[in-house]
């Protein structure tokens, strides 16, 4: 059974697109099938593997309008991962998403026939609680929460946390939280640390052990396009992301 994990945080630059990379690079590298599915109009997670935000034939756009399209998963430099690419004509498609027959439930309808195929499917979300996120909390197992080790790190938690209920009552009951990532971290302030404590107060043991630092080489790679893996292998960034993999894949498989 294919697991589909949401990463989603209304709150733009906490990481979400990062860590759908590279994580899902990392569950590739460790052997598993994965699929990265990017709903955000900035297509920053096509970018960032090396794929054109303007011009290929199929996007999630058409399969949100049309259902599945086989040809429009395309293959990465990484074995074992593919890619739903997203475009910046999607941010149109919003609109005619409303006026679309079971608006809430169009991805959910496109991932459910190839589900099965994957070992982990990853849905990059956009930054804001639009049709577009409930698109993907509706058609996802779990939402993974990745939080920005900066000031006002909790704010707008608790709207998200509202949210998750909503979507619980009408769109998807089943609905659970995978884990909540602490990005960015930078040991050398007290502000750092102060956030992982608040975090790990908050969502107590859905913290994930693995904390993600500062690293200048993860926000260096996507102007590569490449995961981390393949733009500096040996860096930190690249032994958190699989320390991270190898966290989520014992929460799944144990
Ligand atoms: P989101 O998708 O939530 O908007 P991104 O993944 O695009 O966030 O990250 C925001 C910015 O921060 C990007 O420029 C990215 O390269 C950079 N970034 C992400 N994670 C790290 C990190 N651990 N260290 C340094 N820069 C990072
Ligand atoms: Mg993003």
């Amino acid at each position: 059974m294919g697991k589909i994990i949401a990463v989603a945080n209304q709150k733009g630059g906490v990481a979400k697109t990062t860590t759908a990379i590279n994580l899902g690079a990392a569950l590739a590298l460790a052997g598993k099938k994965v699929l990265l599915v990017d709903t955000d109009p900035q297509a920053n997670l096509t970018s960032g593997l090396g794929f054109p935000k303007e011009g290929l034939p199929v996007t999630i756009y058409d399969m949100l309008v049309d259902g599945v399209k086989e040809e429009g998963i395309l293959e990465t430099e990484i074995s074992g991962l593919y890619l739903i690419p997203s475009t910046v004509e999607l941010a149109g498609a919003e609109i005619e998403l409303v006026m679309l027959e079971e608006r809430e439930l169009r991805l959910k309808k496109v991932l459910l026939p190839i589900k099965d195929k994957y070992d982990y499917i990853l849905i990059d979300s956009p930054p804001s609680l639009g049709l577009i996120t409930l698109n993907g909390l509706a058609a996802a197992d779990t939402i993974l929460i990745p939080i920005q080790c900066e000031y006002y790190a909790l704010e707008g938690v608790t709207q998200l946390i509202n949210t998750i209920d909503l979507v619980k009552k009408r769109l998807n009951p089943d609905l659970k939280i995978e884990g909540v990532l602490l990005t960015m971290f930078d040991g050398r302030t007290n502000l750092s640390i102060q956030v992982v404590e608040e975090v790990k107060g908050f969502f107590k043991g859905l913290v994930y052990g693995t904390v993600i630092p500062r690293n200048v080489r993860l926000s260096e790679a996507p102007s590569y396009g490449k995961p981390i893996f393949l733009y500096d292998p040996k860096c930190r960034g690249a032994e958190v992301y699989h320390e991270l993999a190898k966290e989520v894949m014992e929460r799944n498989e144990k």
